[in-house]
Parts: structure tokens; sequence; C-alpha cells
């Protein structure tokens, strides 16, 4: 058979037909009760690292499946449209804490931890946000201290971490230097990597009741003197923001495609709903104001959907991705939430209570404007790197 431009390839497809199965028969069921009550499916991430989903893109000699950034945008927009909250622990337990150990760790750190992470065996977290540093990130002040032995001890705390108490793994970020002078404050931060069950002085605070994404888990991490050994540290000393720099810019096409699956579902469930339900004697898609309503909703979603591809693409090529990454991000979040704020409209009331999965879709894909970099943070990247083009060229005076 001829693949198609854009059309998944056999491969993809039929990776994607058996993680729709999983999804339809084992996840969609729950969803909406995991959302009233809060509980983490951890069920369901076991099994899901049985079917190689979580370490998606780990490459196979460390226990993952070694999928390129295109297959794993599908998988994650297929996540989205079923469970946000499923979505966003796959998304950073894979993109973050599993990508900031590919991205800075060394042969030995990677053999030690991905296989646990990739199987699904331990969840993985990522701790960069701090309750006084969040778009502001170079402003962290957990701070960590070399130690005469080669040890580090760490005094801090971390804000919203995602997987924060239900963690096996965690990627921290921490000052361990003053910045250079001339050098800008993010100089002097490193990361550092840890199983929870290896140390001491790391506790869980305050777990997070949130608008949506409710069977997530987000939770505040404390460090009091937790105490690193030398090979905790990820990557070079002090040159660690480089890092979450790409780390950020490869999580981001993960939570675009999160935007867009959850828009997508919105998207779906209101053009069946209006197909059905009958007002003034007709279905009410047979009025023009809101079958152009759904019109607007595709082709937004598609160009979401390119957006993010083509992020993927220049990712899996080895190619600066950061402006795609950013872009893919700001608009699959941003068109992905209006379609399921409209969704709810094309629903009337029925759009507003529980007893339809849009409400939900709508507080899940709220989040997406936030997280790992807001709409405005997207807007400054974008802004700087396209604006550096025209400060470049000669004035036209
Ligand atoms: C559910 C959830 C999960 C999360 N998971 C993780 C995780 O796993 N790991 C992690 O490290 N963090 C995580 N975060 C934190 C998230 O990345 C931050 O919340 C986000 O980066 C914004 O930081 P802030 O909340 O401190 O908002 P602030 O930075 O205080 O921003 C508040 C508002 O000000 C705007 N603003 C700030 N600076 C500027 C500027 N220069 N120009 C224009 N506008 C500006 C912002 O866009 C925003 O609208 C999570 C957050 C949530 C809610």
């Amino acid at each position: 058979m001829t693949h198609l431009p854009y059309e998944p390839t056999a491969d993809q497809r039929s990776m994607l037909q058996s993680l729709k199965s999983f999804l339809t028969s084992r996840v969609a069921p729950g969803a909406a009760e995991r959302d009233q009550t809060g509980e983490f499916p951890l069920e369901i991430t076991r099994a899901l690292g049985e079917l190689g989903v979580m370490g998606a893109q780990t490459p196979e000699e460390y226990g993952g499946s070694g999928l390129d950034t295109v297959t794993f945008a599908m998988l994650i927009e297929e996540i989205a449209a079923v469970d946000g909250s499923l979505c966003l622990t796959v998304a950073s337990h894979n993109s973050l804490c599993q990508g900031h150990i590919l991205v800075a760790g060394t042969e030995e750190q990677k053999m030690r931890y991905l296989p646990a992470l990739a199987s699904g065996q331990l969840l993985g977290a990522w701790g960069l946000t701090e309750p006084g540093s969040g778009s502001d990130s170079g402003g962290l002040q957990t701070r960590a201290e070399a130690q005469p032995d080669g040890s580090w001890l760490l005094n801090g705390s971390k804000n919203f971490i995602t997987q924060g108490s239900v963690g096996g793994t965690y990627v921290v970020l921490a000052r361990t230097d003053a910045a250079r002078p001339g050098r800008s404050k993010t100089d002097g931060i490193s990361a550092f990597v840890f199983n929870r069950a290896e140390v001491q002085g790391f506790s869980v605070g305050r777990k997070e009741d949130k608008l949506g994404l409710r069977s997530s888990d987000t939770a505040q991490l404390i460090f009091e003197d937790l105490r690193l050994p030398a090979d905790a540290l990820l990557g070079e000393r002090g040159r660690a923001f480089r890092d979450v720099m790409r780390v950020l810019d490869g999580g981001r096409i993960g939570i675009g495609a999160m935007g867009l699956g959850l828009g997508r579902a919105a998207f779906e469930f209101a053009a069946r709903y209006t197909s059905e339900r009958e007002q003034f004697g007709r279905p009410i898609a047979a009025n023009q104001a809101v079958a152009f309503k759904l019109a607007d909703m595709d082709v937004q979603l598609e160009a979401a959907r390119l957006l993010i591809r083509k992020a993927a693409e220049l990712k899996d090529a080895g190619a600066d991705f950061s402006l795609a990454a950013a872009r893919a991000k700001l608009y699959a979040s941003e068109v992905g939430v209006a379609a399921c704020d409209e969704a709810i409209q094309l629903l009337g009331g029925y759009g507003y209570i529980k007893d339809y999965p849009v409400e939900r879709y709508w507080r899940d894909n709220r989040l997406t404007r936030i997280g790992e970099g807001t709409s405005e943070v997207q807007r400054l990247v974008i802004s700087r790197q396209v604006l550096s083009r025209y400060a470049q060229e000669p004035s036209l005076a």
C-alpha cells in the first residue's frame, strides 16, 4: 500500500492501533471517575510500560522503544484524547525525566536509571520550578554544596512537580556555584539524578488540588540536607541550564501534542453531538453558524498538528528545533483549549455538566497553556528568535 504524506506509516499505524485498543479497554472506562477521585493509575502506567510507551523515545539498549519524535507525538495525541491526566504523566516521565538523562547523562547513568523508567517499573519526575521561580526558572534558590568527600548536600524545595509524590527517580536542578562574572544568572546551575529509595533528606510536601489533570500527581519536593553521591551530578557542573533548555524544547512538542489531542477529543465530541441534537426541528449542525465553528476548529487543529510535525521532524533530523517547538506548543495549546471551550458552547448546558466529557477536556487542557513555559514565555522565545533576524539586517533607512 502506498504511504501518503502526513499519514501514519504501516509501523506507526500498528502501534497506534494497539495503543488505541488499550486506551479504549483499560483507560477510557475509568477516566471520568479518576478525574473525580484523583486516584493515580499505577496499574495503567505499569501496563503502558509493557506496551513500550513509558520508554517511548529511550533507545532500545536502555530498555526503551527507541521511537522517533514524530511517532511519540502521535502517541501523546492519542493518549490525551482519552485521558489528559495520564497523558501528562506519560509526557513528563518520557520527555523531562528520561529526556534530561538522555541529553546529559553518562553511559553509566543511562544504564543505571533508564531501564527501570522505560519499563514503567519506576516513574520519573523532573524538578525545576520552585515557589519563587517559575517562568524565571534561572532564579531558582535550591542550593547544592560540594562536600569534602565529593558528595553533595542539597537544601531547598520544588513546586508543582509532576510525579512528585509517586516518583521513583528524580532529576532536580540546584545552584552549585555563583554565576561567573559577565554570565547570566543561569550560570552555576547543576542537575542531579537519584532514586528516592536510595537517599535520605528527601520528602514530599503538599500535594496539589488542581482544576484539571486531577489524576496526574503534582506535589512539592523538599530537600533538607539531602545527601547525594558525587556520581549523582547529571551533566557538567554549573552548566545544566543549556541542558534544561534542550529538555524543555523537546518537552514542548509533547505538551503541544497533548493540547492537540484534548482539543481533537472535544472537537470530535461536539461534531457528533451537533449532528444528532435537534433544535427548531433539525440538527443544530445544520445551522451554518454551528457548522462554520466546526470548520474553524478543524483547520486550527490540523494546523497545530502540522506545526508539531515540523518541530518533531527537525528534532529527529538533529537540527535546531527550539523555535519550531515554541511555535508548535504555543499554537497547539491555544487552539486546543479554544476548541474545548467552543465544544462546551456547542453542547450548551450539557457542555457544562459532568455527564459529558467536554468540561473535563477543557479543565485538563488549560494546563497546556501554562506548563513547560507559559504561552507568554513561548512568545518571548519566538519573538527573540524572530526579531534577532531583523536586528542583524542593515537598516532600511
Ligand atoms: C499541573 C502542573 C504540572 C507541572 N509540572 C512541573 C514539573 O513536572 N516540573 C517542573 O519543574 N515544573 C512543573 N510545573 C510548573 C510550571 O512549569 C510553571 O507553573 C510554569 O512554568 C509557570 O510558572 P509559575 O507558575 O511560577 O508562574 P509565573 O512565572 O509566576 O507566571 C505568572 C504569569 O506571569 C506571566 N509572566 C511571567 N513572566 C513574564 C514575562 N517576562 N513576560 C510576560 N509574562 C510573564 C506568565 O506567563 C503567567 O501568565 C507544573 C505546573 C503545573 C500547574
